[in-house]
């Protein structure tokens, strides 16, 4: 990084992200060079009355072998879409999975049948939700919640489900397990029920976990524990974990790498330092600008002026045309193609492009 970049940099994130990128990248585990999962060139759209929208408009990425890629971006950009497309929960119609491919050991998951799907869901690929309330059934003791999918899958006797059980919920840090087994999900505080639902996630011993905003209804404190548990999980079962959030504060603690969407597109991608530190698509760079920092004071702050494409009818070129301070005649008519930075770093915008790095040189 030189000088300038780096300066730039420092200006770029809030004190808090910059002490847990940099505590995360001292103890950065060594991932694996296996891949666990493959997206390409997904295309997904919604038939609605108003017309079609486009949510998926050629989605790639690679998950490796335990690793956290945190896939961020505003509200409707398709982080929530491309996770239920890889866990095979879009419903078709409305929705559409136009093109592409979901490749997970060596089958392509948006080919499967239901029957198909049903044996890679909740044992190769499990899914934690957002409110763990409306993902627990209240009516139900939550030994019974737990082992329901493990039994179905691992045809074991109800005592073993039942070890099994207990084992999890010792892995999530539930005090007294045994008597807990036989509680109801309102026994429970917020961040006790979401270390419930990562037990359930995790009790069949899936490959790939995907997180679907799992702090975001939990309090800064519980949130912090439960950030932990996912760090701690990860080290001791290797799972690889796709984690969706717009909190860059929870992408600062967890993520390996960083994918950032904008309007169906994968805009950005990078390991976590290259994307905090050496950001190179502007509006990766405006996410960074617009996240408070200790230093500043609130009217300092600076939002991305300006709203994402109408999905309904997307723009032929770079989406952020509107609300890019950059942008050139070019952008508005072609979409940029990869620029591929570094090992891990990747950006769509022509700023980055080599042909426009000659016109204006
Ligand atoms: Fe801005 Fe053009 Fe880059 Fe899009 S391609 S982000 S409009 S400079």
């Amino acid at each position: 990084m030189n000088e300038h970049q780096s300066d730039n940099a420092k200006a770029l994130v809030c004190n808090r992200q910059e002490d847990l990128v940099r505590q995360k990248g001292k103890n950065r585990k060594a991932v694996s060079t296996e891949k666990v999962l493959t997206v390409e060139e997904l295309h997904v759209s919604f038939k609605t009355f108003g017309g079609e929208v486009q949510a998926l408009r050629g989605v790639s990425f690679d998950l490796y072998k335990g690793e956290t890629l945190a896939i961020v971006g505003e509200s409707g950009c398709g982080k929530s879409v491309t996770a239920n497309t890889i866990m095979g929960l879009i419903p078709q119609p409305p929705g559409r999975i136009k093109n592409g491919k979901v490749l997970f050991k060596g089958k392509d998951l948006t080919k499967l049948s239901k029957a198909g799907l049903r044996k890679i869901q909740g044992v190769d690929i499990s899914m934690i939700f957002q409110d763990p309330m409306t993902a627990l059934n209240p009516t139900l003791q939550i030994g019974e919640q737990l082992t329901e999918g493990y039994r179905t899958h691992h045809k074991v006797s109800k005592a073993d489900a039942r070890k099994k059980a207990i084992e999890m919920l010792e892995l999530v840090g539930i005090p007294s397990p045994e008597e807990r087994l036989k509680q109801y999900p309102h026994q429970f505080s917020g961040g006790m029920r979401q270390r419930i639902v990562i037990a359930i996630a995790l009790i069949c011993e899936p490959e790939l976990l995907i997180a679907d905003e799992p702090t975001t209804a939990l309090d800064v404190t519980i949130q912090a524990q439960i950030l932990e548990l996912f760090d701690e999980i990860q080290e001791k079962t290797g799972v690889s974990i796709i984690l969706i959030t717009h909190d860059l504060g929870v992408v600062a603690k967890i993520a390996d790498r960083i994918a950032v969407m904008y309007a169906g597109k994968v805009i950005e991608i990078g390991e976590k330092r290259e994307i905090f530190y050496t950001p190179q698509h502007p509006y990766t760079k405006g996410l960074l600008n617009s996240v408070p920092r200790l230093d500043l004071k609130e009217e300092e702050l600076q939002p991305i002026e300006g709203t994402p494409p109408d999905l309904f009818a997307p723009p032929e070129g770079c989406p952020f045309t509107a609300r890019c301070p950059f942008a050139m005649d070019v952008c508005d008519r072609v979409y940029p193609e990869t620029t591929q930075l570094t090992k891990d770093h990747a950006v769509n915008c022509w700023l980055q492009d080599e042909r426009s790095k000659l016109v204006f040189t």
